[in-house]
């Protein structure tokens, strides 16, 4: 996905502050953080959306990301408690489509929710 931002993101033509990384996933910070800890893991092979995964296809690497948050949000200072958050297509807010899960957390009171 040429125009793709997280691509670019993944193959390093565009900085991020990284989290995480291994063959298949990529953590980074937001860039527009709403609380003290705010990153987003992303698998690194394009998808659009949750929408367009199949549980066929993506059940191993959706799995792999949810399973991901807790350690990583732990690790980034959100030790009670975070939101994870999958906003998908375009009535779900979603902005970039590339699939990724927001983890959000860390001292309360954050800028929005
Ligand atoms: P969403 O509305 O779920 O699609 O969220 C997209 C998120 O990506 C937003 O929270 C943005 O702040 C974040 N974002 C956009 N561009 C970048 C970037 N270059 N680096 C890090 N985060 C980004
Ligand atoms: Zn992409």
């Amino acid at each position: 996905m040429t125009n793709c931002i997280f691509c670019k993101i993944v193959a390093g033509q565009i900085p991020s502050r990284k989290v995480f990384e291994d063959d298949e996933l990529l953590a980074f910070h937001d860039i527009a953080p709403w609380a003290p800890v705010h990153f987003l893991i992303i698998p690194k092979a394009h998808v659009d959306s949750l929408y367009d995964t199949t549980p066929e296809k993506h059940e191993a690497v959706l799995g792999r990301m949810l399973a991901l948050a807790p350690k990583l949000a732990r690790e980034q200072g959100a030790n009670n408690g975070f939101r994870a958050i999958v906003n998908t297509g375009q009535d779900g807010g979603q902005e970039v489509a590339h699939l990724h899960l927001h983890v959000i957390g860390g001292p309360r009171p954050w800028l929005k929710g």
